[in-house]
């Protein structure tokens, strides 16, 4: 038996309706009361005044480059990364070397990440073999091995006729496709958005067309089908009017966005050159407008980072010939406070379920809520912490991200997986009594 009480933070978990000042004991890795002063005895008590207390963050996309890209990340990095920006569930992308196709793969990358006791892993597996989009995986038995969605990112899927044969896998199992949406024919060569940037810079540019022509595929391909589509990284305006009808016709769709897309536009890649290269490519203010307004009304389901680690030596390349993608883990929350809830563009609640309720939703897990006899992942963050972001101090074995000297407001203070904490900002916590007066705990 082991036991952990967080005393006194500001309780905020939209799914069970909660926001209020209240105690959340937690015994054997599951939440056993939530109430005021609950004034018990416990193995561990946090001090939580001044914090928000919210269900555990899950990122419906990262990739953690393990197996064979060890060099820009591994699980236990990746994972440690993970809990410092207080995600206690991330989804791995399947593009690793070699391709988490298989069942073994999968379940072997569960077990690994069961060992590092830090964030729960939740694959994604590949739509196809290889992702090569010609024959599509065995996706019952990845579906039994742990997988709880299916994507070929770092590239669509490649025909409309495999993704309809996905669709109906797919269907069966009642889990979600995740698309990368892309069209080569519009993308292809592009290095950053198609426009005044890419003219200047002299680099080829990927069209915002690229993506909606692919999305607007799969919509019709979900509609026929009757599956679930969940559409990766979404990026442009079009897209988001794309998914917004679709799900006023019954599609069953949900999106998703990154705080790069959300905070940056192409200009960034002017002053942060290789840094801010992505696919898709940070868009123009008009495209990034339209995904905060996505993001408020909620046609817009989730945020997640899309963590792309690269080793420096790859992203020291010139920007045409450097690989794509940003680490996001640990600035992720502290750009949604500043961006999204400081700047009074949607609600603390509304953050907490992009974050939390709504991506547990789409991977069907019994996570992303604070209730009784609920698994106890939490994470505790002060809304109005100022910090600057140092990415040489990063967990994650990467450092390519354009966020480098950002100052932020709001930050994580303890991550909780299971009843346990796996990460805690400086050292401020203490073990004891409730209502010591002599601990400090986590409160500022
Ligand atoms: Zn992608
Ligand atoms: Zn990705």
């Amino acid at each position: 038996m082991s036991s952990l009480l967080i005393q006194s933070g500001r309780v905020i978990s939209p799914a069970d309706g909660l926001d209020g000042c209240l105690d959340v004991l937690m015994e054997n890795g599951v939440i056993r009361q939530i109430a005021p002063d609950l004034g018990l005895p416990a193995d561990e008590i946090i001090d939580a005044r001044g914090l928000v207390v919210a269900p555990g963050f899950i990122d419906l996309h990262v990739h953690l480059r393990e197996p064979g890209g060890e060099a820009s990340e591994t699980l236990a990095t990746g994972l440690a990364a993970a809990v410092a920006g207080g995600f206690t569930s991330v989804c791995p992308m399947p593009n690793t070397s070699p391709v988490n196709d298989r069942a073994e793969s999968t379940r072997a990358l569960v077990e690994r990440a069961h060992q590092l006791g830090l964030a729960r892993v939740f694959p994604i597996a590949a739509v196809s073999e290889g992702s090569l989009g010609e024959r599509l995986t065995d996706f019952r038995a990845l579906g039994s091995a742990g997988a709880v969605a299916f994507s070929d990112d770092g590239r669509p899927v490649k025909t409309a006729g495999l993704m309809r044969q996905a669709m109906q896998a797919a269907r069966r199992l009642d889990v979600p496709v995740v698309e990368h949406c892309e069209d080569p024919t519009l993308s292809s060569g592009g290095v950053v958005n198609e426009g005044p940037v890419a003219e200047k810079l002299g680099v080829r540019g990927a069209s915002g067309l690229s993506e909606e022509v692919c999305l607007a595929r799969d919509l019709v391909l979900a509609e026929a089908t009757g599956a679930r589509l969940h559409v990766a990284h979404l990026s442009t305006a079009g897209s988001v009017e794309l998914v917004r009808a679709a799900r006023q016709r019954g599609v069953r769709v949900t999106a998703e966005v990154t705080p790069h897309h959300f905070v940056l536009t192409e200009e960034a890649v002017l002053e942060r050159g290789a840094a801010a290269k992505m696919n898709p490519p940070l868009r123009s203010g008009r495209d990034r407008e339209a995904v905060l307004q996505g993001l408020a009304d909620g046609a817009i389901d989730v945020i997640a980072t899309d963590h792309a680690p690269h080793a420096p030596e790859l992203k020291a390349k010139p920007l045409a010939e450097a690989p794509f993608g940003v680490i996001g883990l640990e600035t992720a929350l502290g750009l949604a406070l500043s961006y999204l809830v400081h700047t009074g563009r949607i609600s603390l609640a509304q953050l907490i379920a992009l974050l939390s309720a709504n991506p547990a939703r789409i991977i069907d897990r019994p996570l992303g809520r604070l209730a009784v006899a609920a698994a106890a992942d939490l994470t505790l963050f002060d809304p109005d912490l100022e910090w600057t972001y140092h990415v040489d101090r990063s967990r994650s074995k990467s450092r390519n991200s354009p966020f480098d000297g950002w100052k932020l407001k709001g930050a994580v203070r303890a991550t909780i997986v299971a009843g346990k904490v796996v990460y805690r900002r400086g050292e401020e916590y203490r073990a004891g009594h409730p209502r010591s007066s002599s601990g400090t705990g986590l409160a500022p």
